[in-house]
């Protein structure tokens, strides 16, 4: 029989709305997700590992990646390139493990282009106001900078159409409460079942 291929989840939102912090909260309560390793232009920050956190490349490591093909997706995004690596998500995908994305918007559409069979996660904030907060709330940007990533984020949720689920950062602990029962329903999904069924019915009878 063959293998089933695994699930592809993409989780996205705007800037500032806690991706990342979701994606490392369900790590230990999802173990059998993988998580793709993203490639990026930016400089690694304090603690960050290459291969672990992403891959760090040059910009012209970047772009030999896109013209070979070898990008699942890519966008710019302030300033510097993030991309995912296609080979190892096809692969994973192949051997029936879920694969899990954390990826900005631009990206998330390009992927819902590419496999459009993909479970695409919007993570949104509880409201713009509290997004303010969080993203002056690092302390780290400049004033035209919040400006520019709350224009960005206000478009970004103009997107939220093209996503199967919405997904309310609230709470980190509810956000990975409900992630998972969305993994959950799907792989109950009758599509993902019924095929299993037929070939039974087809043996037994
Ligand atoms: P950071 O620089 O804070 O790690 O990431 C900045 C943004 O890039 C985040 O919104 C993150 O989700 C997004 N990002 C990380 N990896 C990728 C990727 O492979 N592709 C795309 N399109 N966005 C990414």
């Amino acid at each position: 029989m063959t293998q089933d291929k695994g699930l592809l989840l993409v989780l996205s939102g705007p800037s500032g709305v806690g991706k990342g912090t979701v994606c490392a909260a369900l790590r230990p309560q999802m173990r059998d997700l993988v998580y793709s390793v993203s490639a990026t232009t930016r400089a690694p920050r304090q603690g960050e590992i290459d291969g672990v956190n992403y891959f760090f490349k040059s910009r012209d490591e970047f772009e030999s990646m896109i013209e070979h093909d070898q990008m699942l997706e890519w966008a710019e995004y302030v300033g510097n390139f993030y991309g995912t690596p296609r080979q190892f998500v096809e692969e994973t995908l192949e051997q029936g493990k879920d694969v899990i994305l954390e990826i900005e918007v631009q990206g998330a559409l390009q992927v819902k282009e590419k496999f459009p069979e993909g479970i695409f996660i919007f993570l949104a904030p509880p409201d713009l106001k509290e997004l303010h907060s969080r993203i002056t709330g690092r302390g780290t940007e400049t004033e035209d900078s919040i400006r520019n990533r709350m224009l960005v984020a206000r478009a970004e949720i103009e997107l939220m159409d093209y996503y199967n689920y919405v997904v309310v950062n609230d709470e980190v602990e509810k956000a990975c409460e409900r992630i998972q029962a969305i993994v959950v329903a799907e792989h109950l999904k009758k599509e993902r079942q019924i095929a299993k069924y037929r070939n039974w019915i087809e043996e037994v009878f």
